[in-house]
């Protein structure tokens, strides 16, 4: 950390209250990959590549000697939700905000980009990438892979950092196998029979069919599930009638489903697939389950994960063995096209990630940066 000039410091602290200033969502990102770009030439990579994935933008930078393919991703989108702070630099976009922290995620990277191109200490050559849309299902990572990052660059391993609430400030923590769930979403639709709310005896009542089937989505978990797997099935959205004395002719409910593997994943699909229209059946009713696979599971590859701790713990603080959490990233989508690793950079105590008065912390960008730089020094 030392080796970080403190001009270079306080640079990268500004470019990052900017970027917060000016959240953007989703791929459409103009002003904030127009600034990566820009300071990714400015600060003296070989190549920057725009569009990749729509508008994913991807900086290289060659090391003195011979070496592996390293991908290091940040991501840059923000949420569709208004800030609460009052901090001078907060978003000037109603409805916009960076609570999820890649404002710092990018510009912890480009202060890395920045010493990576000054010195170029390293084997190998580091790719830089900074990718749209990983909030709201947008799945940024996927376009990315699908549009021929992985072997345009000639990634051969990849690796994420991501600002986490609630861990020691400034530690690093991951593990190997399953590190964030997969999140898929859940739709069914129950059909029953309209009519008036007095004369229940006349109509087929979708939405008793879904408390029904709301319950029994539950004991998939506790009966289904082996005891120590992970899983989580939360229905959240139940639309029927909009009038409190008809009864609604069919009934809509919502939820996701998150899981650490693929075999859990695997079995609460069929199980609920299974159970909803039977229950549905046994009201007279009709109910068919829809099951769309979001977001694979952050999978750390366990070689990846051991070189990606070792390299952090040259700076910092680490936990190897962090617990898994079920919230979840498209960070999965690479793992799946190379080795790859996820860890989390810790922030204290605090409001959480998509909290509305969440901010990221400006102390943990030398932090950040030089566990970047500890990987790329490390990697050969
Ligand atoms: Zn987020
Ligand atoms: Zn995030």
């Amino acid at each position: 950390m030392d080796d970080l000039p403190a001009d270079w410091i306080a640079d990268a602290v500004a470019l990052r209250q900017d970027l917060h200033r000016h959240p953007e969502l989703l791929f459409d990102l103009p002003r904030t990959t127009g600034i990566v770009a820009q300071t990714l030439r400015a600060w003296g990579c070989d190549e920057v590549v725009e569009g990749i994935g729509r508008s994913g933008v991807v900086g290289v930078i060659k090391g003195r000697n011979a070496g592996p393919t390293i991908g290091l991703r940040a991501d840059m989108d923000a949420l569709p939700m208004s800030e609460a702070t009052q901090l001078p630099y907060a978003s000037q976009s109603a409805g916009k905000m960076h609570a999820c922290g890649h404002d710092g995620h990018m510009a912890m990277l480009l202060l890395a980009a920045r010493k990576l191109a000054q010195s170029r200490d390293f084997a190998g050559t580091a790719v830089l990438v900074f990718q749209p849309a990983e909030e709201n299902g947008g799945a940024g990572a996927r376009a990315m892979v699908q549009d021929g990052l992985i072997e345009r660059l000639g990634v051969e391993r990849i690796l994420g950092l991501h600002i986490m609430p609630g861990l020691p400030k400034g530690q690093f923590a991951t593990r190997s196998a399953g590190i964030m769930a997969a999140a898929d979403s859940l739709r069914i639709t129950v059909t029953g029979k309209g009519g008036h709310a007095g004369r229940p005896e006349t109509c087929i009542d979708p939405l008793l069919v879904c408390s029904h089937i709301h319950l029994a989505l539950q004991s998939i978990l506790s009966r289904n599930l082996e005891p120590t797997q992970a899983g989580v099935v939360s229905v959240t959205m139940i639309e029927a009638s909009d009038n409190e004395d008809t009864i609604a002719p069919q009934a809509i409910m919502r939820g996701t489903v998150r899981t650490l593997d693929e075999e859990a994943r695997d079995l609460i699909e069929a199980r609920l697939k299974a159970m909803v229209p039977a229950i549905a059946q046994g009201f007279g009713a009709e109910a068919e389950a829809t099951y769309l696979r979001d977001y694979p599971v952050t999978w750390n590859d366990p070689e990846t994960t051991e070189f990606f701790a070792n390299a952090a713990a040259k700076i910092t603080a680490i936990d190897s063995d962090t617990p898994p959490r079920m919230i979840s990233e498209d960070f999965g989508f690479y793992g799946a096209a190379v080795p790859a690793a996820f860890g989390f950079l810790g922030m204290g105590d605090g409001p959480g990630l998509h909290d509305p008065n969440f901010d990221f912390d400006d102390n943990l960008l030398p932090t950040g940066a030089s566990v970047w730089l500890s990987v790329m020094s490390c990697n050969t």
